[in-house]
């Protein structure tokens, strides 16, 4: 009888729950190590004063059964039905621009004719955009269902569309909407969704942030009881199945022998055994740092070198008095701008300097979150957050947030006061009935997951780095595969999928 194969995941978040649990399924005896003493990356909520907060999770696109997500769930017993509540469907996306708010429905064309009724004159455009947002949804679907080995006939649809859809896989979402639209303000509303990808539309490639639309095309969800929510479930999914977890469990090495992956040795010198090894951390330090120049060719290593990170968040953690209904919020995401320039939002990264003013994203979690779990009674927990140059921040990074010092905690607190400032303009009182705050700075994202400049998304979705340009579930070792916002890009659906493309490599390994 053939002896089960041991497999190592380094890193708990996403990714890497997702590994544990698709290996373990596929029969692998597992073992899933953090460096952290709390299992989940980002996923991975604190508590304070009888709030908890998330600290990466918003929402999530394709729950609904036959979707992605919900399919890639329950192939690992997770009824994502139960786990998922769907937000405001009239408005699961609310856009707040100097005169408009513009609420982002489902489904697609629901939201589609919403625009057409406030932009009456770009009704050209208008089907010009929605018709490769329509396509992109298509192949979004179908590459879904592909990919759970259920494809249908009318998938073949979905191929006619690819041709169009190609072309904005070389060009960035900026150029598709001023080709699309030479009206500001619809310029703004299609570009309204950039932070969920963390990149300014002159940088995403087009194809990229408009599969990210097309995600939501069905609708927007959150996990009850969050990120930690989401956790749990996979963690239970995983340990039902076999794999086991250690935390404070740092990998310092991934071992090899003659291009094969043998193990790894933690910090401290504890050497573990292994004959496959998913590394679920930022590609730059698996590349980079675990695994030996010498196994690796020198292109890869340098292109691990150069890794672009999304852009690095801000955020404050908000626990208020009172239910933020009474401030007209909602089950929905607030994106404040303060102006029509959504390149704005993001130029701190570029020129070092804070804008006038801050871009703004608001999530209520306790009004998303039916179980009741994030806030006390009549209480509410709020995520504000916005985009700040992690280079800013650099000079701190190798100290530990103890010893980081005044200079840094003015700096944050700086940050702070100016996001405060225009979310007490926008939702006067609010900031009053604050009992409860936490800030995260660039940093304090870094320490959490070890993402190279406090990474939200993994690599940056540019056009030198995404899709073909990007990194593989293969490495050039035997044995040896990467999973988590490295791969496929960031959030939950593409690390849940890397996580299930890393145990299907895994399954392919030669003994
Ligand atoms: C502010 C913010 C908002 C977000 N909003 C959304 C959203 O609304 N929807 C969505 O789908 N996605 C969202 N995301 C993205 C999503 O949370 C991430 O893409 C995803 O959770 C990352 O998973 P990952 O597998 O890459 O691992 P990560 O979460 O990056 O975790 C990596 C883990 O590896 C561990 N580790 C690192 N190095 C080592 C080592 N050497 N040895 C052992 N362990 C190690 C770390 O301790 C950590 O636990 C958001 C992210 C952020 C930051």
């Amino acid at each position: 009888m053939a002896s089960t194969r041991r497999a190592l995941v380094i890193g708990t978040g996403t990714g890497g729950l997702a590994s544990a649990a698709f290996l373990a399924k596929d029969g692998f005896d597992v073992l899933a190590l953090d460096a952290d003493a709390e299992i989940g990356g980002y996923l991975a909520p604190f508590s304070k004063d009888g709030f908890v907060f998330d600290q990466g999770l918003h929402y999530v696109g394709a729950c609904r059964p036959g979707q992605l997500v919900h399919e890639l769930l329950q192939s690992l017993g997770v009824d994502a039905s139960e786990l998922f509540h769907e937000l405001d469907p009239d408005g699961f996306d609310l856009y707040r621009f100097p005169d408009l708010d513009v609420q982002v429905c489902r489904p697609l064309a629901a939201y589609r004719e919403r625009l057409g009724v406030l932009f009456p004159e770009e009704s050209k455009g208008l089907r010009h955009f929605f018709g490769l947002l329509d396509g992109a949804a298509r192949m979004h679907d179908a590459l879904a269902r592909g990919i759970l080995g259920r494809p249908v006939l009318t998938d073949l649809v979905a191929l006619t569309g690819v041709p169009a859809l190609l072309q904005w896989s070389q060009r960035p979402l900026r150029e598709l909407i001023e080709q699309s639209t030479s009206d500001e303000r619809l310029r703004a509303v299609l570009a309204g969704q950039s932070g969920a990808w963390a990149l300014p539309p002159s940088r995403v490639v087009g194809l990229a942030a408009l599969l990210y639309m097309a995600h939501f095309s069905d609708g927007a969800f959150f996990p009850r009881g969050g990120g930690g929510g989401l956790r749990d479930a996979l963690v239970r999914a995983a340990e039902a199945k076999g794999a086991h977890f250690r935390t404070r469990a740092l990998v310092e090495r991934i071992e090899t022998e003659r291009g094969r992956v043998t193990g790894v040795v933690l910090a401290g010198g504890e050497r573990i055994e292994a004959d496959i090894v998913v590394s679920a951390v930022d590609p730059a330090l698996t590349l980079g740092r675990l695994v030996s120049a010498s196994d690796l060719p020198t292109s890869l290593r340098r292109k691990a070198a150069v890794i672009e990170p999304s852009m690095a968040t801000f955020q404050i953690w908000l626990g208020l008095r009172r239910d933020l209904r009474t401030y007209g919020l909602g089950a929905q995401n607030v994106w404040l701008y303060p102006s029509y320039d959504v390149e704005e939002g993001f130029s701190a990264r570029f020129t070092g300097k804070l804008p006038p003013r801050p871009m703004l994203f608001l999530s209520p979690t306790s009004i998303k979150d039916p179980s009741g779990t994030l806030a006390p009674e009549g209480s509410s927990s709020l995520v504000v957050l916005t985009y700040v140059p992690h280079a800013r921040f650099r000079k701190w990074q190798s100290l530990p947030e103890a010893e980081r010092g005044p200079a840094y905690a003015a700096y944050r607190d700086e940050i702070a006061a100016w996001m405060l400032k225009e979310l007490d303009a926008r939702y006067p009182g609010l900031v009053g009935d604050v009992v409860v705050q936490a800030y995260g700075t660039p940093l304090t994202a870094a320490d959490r997951t070890r993402a190279a400049a406090g990474a939200p998304f993994g690599p940056a979705m540019t056009l030198s780095q995404w899709g073909p340009k990007g990194f593989r579930t293969r490495t050039p070792v035997t044995g040896l595969y990467l999973a988590g916002s490295g791969v496929f890009g960031g959030g939950v659906a593409p690390c849940l999928l890397s996580g299930l493309a890393a145990s299907f490599m895994a399954k392919l390994a030669p003994k």
